[in-house]
């Protein structure tokens, strides 16, 4: 479930000021063999493989725990929140790398908190969430010292999230659900989810025709 945490602003500053994002690795693999391109959605499921094969790194944020993200994802991320923080944005990560069985307890409480239509509309079936390839990335913002993290409110930020989404391809990221794609995505928009597919050159492709992955790969076919 998101919340909305009020906080003191200047609690809050200090805490980006001083705290800095920081990634270590957790395991070593020889090579990487990371399909950044990969597509999953409900009719793509995540290569058999790919679990065994993804090399993820744990970010720390200053808000508040650790995440697991794919190391090159984890690498651009920073530089992206960076950049935003530039310019007085203050992003954080809110949800990232998810095992099929923590999807399976993710599904169980919309389900029982949300019903079936909601469940189904924005929880991914486990097997084929994106958040299963670590290349995937949920936002929360930080707004005159307040957290918005809830779904709804977050879509209400639309000058906010607008600025965010203008920066996503510089550093390799691209908006995975848009709105008004939902039929070729099979999710409702959200803003907050940025997938990261490890090439500038396609993603400012895919941001400025304002087109999804499935779209991309369609014409590359
Ligand atoms: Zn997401």
């Amino acid at each position: 479930m998101r919340r909305i945490k009020s906080i003191f602003i200047l609690f809050m500053l200090s805490l980006c000021l001083f705290t800095v994002s920081s990634c270590r690795k957790t395991e070593k693999k020889e090579e990487t063999l990371t399909d950044y391109m990969v597509l999953v959605n409900k009719q793509s499921k995540l290569p058999e493989d790919w679990e065994s094969r993804i090399e993820l790194v744990d970010v720390y944020t200053s808000l508040d725990q650790t995440y697991k993200v794919e190391k090159k994802t984890a690498e651009a991320y920073e530089k992206l929140r960076q950049a935003l923080y530039d310019e007085h944005i203050i992003i954080a990560l809110d949800s990232t790398y998810r095992t099929v069985t923590q999807q399976q307890e993710i599904w169980d409480e919309f389900l029982v908190e949300y019903g079936e239509e909601y469940t189904k509309t924005y929880v991914a079936v486990p097997g084929t969430s994106e958040h299963h390839t670590g290349l995937a990335v949920d936002v929360k913002v930080v707004k005159d010292g307040v957290i918005i993290d809830e779904n709804d409110d977050m879509t209400a930020e639309k000058e906010l999230f607008s600025k965010i989404h203008a920066k996503l391809a510089e550093f390799g990221f691209i908006l995975r659900y848009p709105v008004g794609k939902e039929d070729i995505t099979g999710y409702g928009a959200e803003v907050w989810h940025f997938r990261y597919i490890d090439s500038v050159e396609i993603a400012k492709e895919i941001m400025d025709k304002g087109i999804t992955l499935e779209e991309y790969l369609q014409t590359k076919q």
